[in-house]
């Protein structure tokens, strides 16, 4: 999307963005809400560079339909939102502290309208951070102050969904010996390639951190993919686990896998481009489904469930619900996307 930020706002078809400038570390926050019919915006807060603000802004709002979709499918009483924090170059000790400060400050004084948790580029100690500001944080324990991780839930479910997309492309739901590309190893790639190797999978790992990405090789025992050849090396799953609009018009014809599933947030550079993957008869599935493990735990503990064994239960229907997405996309030969968006079309419709 071109434009400045008045035309990308007046051509979105969310509900509100609440916009400020951290004059201190001249970072834009954009905090993009898009749908609240079944509940009040909850989202993540992704922390990053950008060539220009406005292209943080575009991710925000893109971020937030997803969450709507992601809540919709899962079934939790959320509305879609997400936040950027669009920082002109990386941030640490007390400049980063006091930009997570004043983020706090703007969340309470929203009194709730959005609530937050990690993302890219922020972790659960920038959580707890903004949570010494606000109440309306996820994943940070209001008493004791401990933080909670989201990944390795999120992570469960990408194996979930790596089970059934197997499933329905191979007619096997096993892991073991199957390849799969990760595309970045932090907090959800990581525990992603342990659960993988775990089971049997013969893990490749990419990284722009390359230390990282040494690290979790050795760890794991896989292969390193230098991060321009992670799109064309052979496996049977490619798994992005890093930044959003990686499957588009350059990237798809390149790929030499027969799924995708990964926990990236917004994989597609347009929705065409899921059409593209069914063309060359990859099998997608929807980003906001697959990533939806982190999304399910946290929101479930922020009614008061802490059972782990009742949210890995939760997490684990990310399972059955791709496959029936999986399975009507087959009967209908298209894309899973189409199949999933109709779901969320219905889902938001009913209320
Ligand atoms: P993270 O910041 O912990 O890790 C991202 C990793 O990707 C880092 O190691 C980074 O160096 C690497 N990376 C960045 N750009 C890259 C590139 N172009 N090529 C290769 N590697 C690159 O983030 P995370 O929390 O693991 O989230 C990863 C993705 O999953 C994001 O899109 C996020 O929105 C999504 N997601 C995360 C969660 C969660 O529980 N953390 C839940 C749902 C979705």
């Amino acid at each position: 999307m071109s434009g400045g930020i008045e035309d990308r706002i007046e051509a979105w078809e969310g509900e509100a963005v609440v916009t400020r400038f951290d004059r201190v570390t001249s970072t834009w926050i954009f905090i993009a809400i898009h749908n609240t019919k079944l509940g009040s915006a909850v989202g993540g807060t992704r922390m990053r560079t950008y060539a220009e603000p406005a292209a943080g802004l575009t991710d925000a709002m893109r971020l937030a339909a997803g969450m709507t979709a992601k809540w919709a499918v899962i079934g939790l009483p959320y509305g879609g939102g997400k936040a950027v924090l669009a920082v002109p170059e990386p941030l640490s000790g007390e400049a980063r502290a006091g930009l997570l400060r004043s983020y706090g400050q703007l969340l309470e004084s929203l009194k709730g309208a959005f609530q937050t948790g990690v993302d890219l580029g922020t972790t659960p100690e920038d959580m707890q951070v903004i949570a010494g500001e606000t109440r309306y944080v996820h994943g940070v324990d209001p008493v004791t102050g401990a933080t909670q991780d989201p990944g390795p839930f999120t992570a469960r479910g990408v194996v979930r969904g790596i089970e059934a997309a197997l499933a329905a492309s191979f007619g096997s739901d096993d892991i073991d010996g199957r390849s799969v590309v990760i595309q970045g190893v932090g907090d959800v790639g990581h525990p992603l390639a342990r659960m993988l190797a775990d089971v049997g999978a013969r893990v490749s790992v990419s990284d722009i951190d390359g230390d990282r990405a040494r690290r979790v090789a050795a760890e794991v025992g896989g292969e390193l993919v230098e991060p321009a050849a992670v799109f064309s090396t052979p496996c049977d799953v490619f798994a992005p686990c890093a930044v959003t609009g990686v499957l588009n018009r350059e990237t798809i014809p390149q790929l030499a896998c027969r799924v995708v599933a990964g926990s990236a947030n917004a994989q597609l550079g347009e929705p065409d481009d899921a059409d593209r993957l069914h063309e060359r008869n990859i099998l997608y599935a929807p980003d906001y489904v697959v990533n939806a493990g982190g999304a399910t735990a946290f929101g479930l503990m922020s009614t008061g469930v802490d059972d782990v064994e009742e949210l890995n239960a939760r997490v684990d229907d990310i399972r059955p619900t791709l496959e029936a997405i999986f399975a009507e996309a087959g009967e209908r030969d298209e894309s899973p996307f189409a199949a999933s968006r109709r779901r969320v079309q219905a889902l938001l419709a009913q209320g």
